[in-house]
């Protein structure tokens, strides 16, 4: 087996000297446990913070992977059955099971299993939990969604728009902003050409916006905030702009625009709403079908090319979800 592990702590950006491949002797399979072989690997900016709280050097970087049982003494997890799990940068796994999640029954044979990655997985999850469980977005309203272009972005858009609300985006690349007008969105910036964000933001829609689904954080956040309409709700899902940051940024923050125009916001993760996994993915997996959710995947071959796709994601090389083909 192959792993990609931790060699030392990021400072800023990381670099390719911060990882190390490792061959490793894996045990057989014990009562209870499966061999598992990955199939599809994520690289995700979550992996870029929590490398400081969760991981010290030498440890196998953290993530989840679509992995094959190619051995099983586990009859949960029979052998030719596919997985998600977190198993870290690795190409095969011992597990017993803990934190393995069997791809749902009703995924159609035509469905690309890489997706339970992305707009059909975790990214997913996040862009409709955002938007309904925090947000509770209504049709008419104007949304807001920056990093716009990426796994949970595309998703966030796509939703908003089937159920009638007028989508506003941001990204950071020419490409992304025709690709996004493609899936519908109403108006796309380049937040590294405009002039102003400012200005961006406000001719983008006038009136402002009722709901904001937060990624980026610093300028950005600091931009939108007074373009909010009276009592606008923000959904603060992550601050990618400021994961390689040395020193963590502090503000200011135009805290006014909060009390004048009360608005509401709140920060979220996740796996609060693990419950409903299965049945929201079977309502997205509906959505694929009939062709009104398109999840963009940007593929990168090759175990051994996982750093170069990590950075590569961190940086906006990615359109779609970032995932790693063995
Ligand atoms: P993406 O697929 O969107 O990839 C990251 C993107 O971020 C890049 O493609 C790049 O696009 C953009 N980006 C990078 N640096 C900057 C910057 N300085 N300013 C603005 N944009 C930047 O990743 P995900 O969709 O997986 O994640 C999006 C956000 O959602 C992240 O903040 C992530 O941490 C968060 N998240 C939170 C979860 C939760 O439970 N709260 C769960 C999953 C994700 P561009 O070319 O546009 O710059």
């Amino acid at each position: 087996a192959k792993t990609w592990n931790l060699k030392q702590h990021f400072e800023g950006f990381p670099k390719n000297s911060d990882f190390e491949l490792r061959q490793v002797q894996l045990p057989e399979p014990q009562n209870g446990e499966v061999l598992l072989e990955a199939v599809f690997l994520s690289v995700d900016p979550y992996m870029r913070p929590y490398s400081r709280v969760q991981m010290k050097p030498g440890d196998v970087m953290i993530g989840a992977q679509v992995a094959k049982v190619i051995q099983s003494k586990n009859p949960a997890f029979p052998v030719g059955c596919h997985v998600v799990g977190q198993c870290g940068w690795r190409t095969h796994t011992i597990s017993d099971g803990t934190g393995l999640t069997r791809i749902i029954a009703a995924w159609p044979q035509d469905v690309p299993l890489s997706l339970a990655l992305g707009g059909l997985g975790m990214p997913g999850l996040t862009a409709l939990y955002g938007l309904e469980e925090v947000l509770t977005i209504k049709p008419g309203e104007t949304v807001l969604v920056n990093a716009a272009a990426g796994a949970v972005g595309t998703v966030v858009g796509q939703i908003a728009k089937l159920k009638g609300c007028k989508v506003v985006g941001s990204v950071g690349s020419d490409a992304k902003v025709s690709y996004l007008k493609e899936l519908g969105f109403d108006h796309v910036f380049n937040y590294k050409t405009v002039s102003s964000l400012e200005e961006a933001l406000k001719k983008a829609s006038p009136d402002g916006y009722d709901c904001y689904f937060e990624n980026v954080g610093g300028d950005f956040f600091s931009a939108a905030l007074p373009q909010m309409k009276m009592f606008g709700r923000i959904a603060v899902c992550g601050g990618i702009s400021q994961y390689n940051d040395k020193e963590p940024q502090t503000g200011p923050y135009p805290h006014m625009s909060m009390i004048f125009k009360q608005l509401k916001m709140e920060g979220f993760l996740v796996r609060r709403w693990e419950n409903k996994n299965e049945e929201s993915l079977i309502r997205m997996l509906t959505w694929v079908k009939q062709g009104k959710l398109k999840c963009k995947e940007h593929v990168t071959t090759g175990f051994e090319n996982m750093p170069a796709a990590f950075m590569g994601m961190l940086q906006g090389d990615n359109t779609g979800k970032a995932v790693i083909k063995v």
